[in-house]
Formats: C-alpha cells, structure tokens, sequence
C-alpha cells in the first residue's frame, strides 16, 4: 500500500497515478512520463503568478478596504438608527427629561 501525495487515497504498490485524483508520481517509464511531467508543471505557474497576483494590486487592496469601509459604516448607521429609535420611543413613553 501507499498513499496518493495528492489526495491521500489508498493505492497500489505499482501504481503509477492516483485513481481517485489522477495524480501522476514514480512512474518508472521515462517515455510515459514526460509529456505527462512537461504540460501540468508549464500550465500552472504561468497561470498562477503573471495573472493573478499581479492583478491583485494596490487598486484592488484599496477597492477592498473601501467596500469594507463601506459595510462598517452600514453596520455603524444601523445601529445609530436603532439607537435614536429607542431612544425617541423611551421619550415620548417615559417622558424623563419632563418635557410636555
Ligand atoms: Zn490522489
């Protein structure tokens, strides 16, 4: 038995990809691995580091923050809302500062 690096899934001793995942590793055959080996190692750094990362820039970060901003200060005038509310009704119930 061994074990898929990728997954974890249980595996023959001689097998060359994880059923499960379709994780390639140890494949004693050099003939059969390499085109296998060359296309996922080309695809994913390329795709990984040129676009996104250098898409998520300052503007982004900034972006993000205001629109965090922005749900705070919803959050903050909700509860002010809900405040002067209360606070209106307690008045006009209780009456506490004697006003007529
Ligand atoms: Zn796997």
């Amino acid at each position: 038995m061994k074990y898929c690096p990728n997954c974890g899934a249980q595996l023959p001793d001689n097998a060359n990809f994880c059923s499960v995942c379709g994780a390639r590793f140890g494949a004693p055959q050099p003939n059969y691995q390499q085109p296998q080996y060359q296309q996922p190692q080309y695809q994913q750094p390329q795709y990984q580091q040129p676009q996104q990362p250098q898409k998520m820039t300052y503007m982004d970060r900034v972006r993000q923050a205001r629109q965090e901003q922005k749900q705070k200060k919803g959050q903050i005038k909700w509860w002010m809302w809900a405040l002067i509310g209360i606070g209106t009704y307690l008045l006009i119930q209780f009456n506490p500062l004697g006003l007529s």
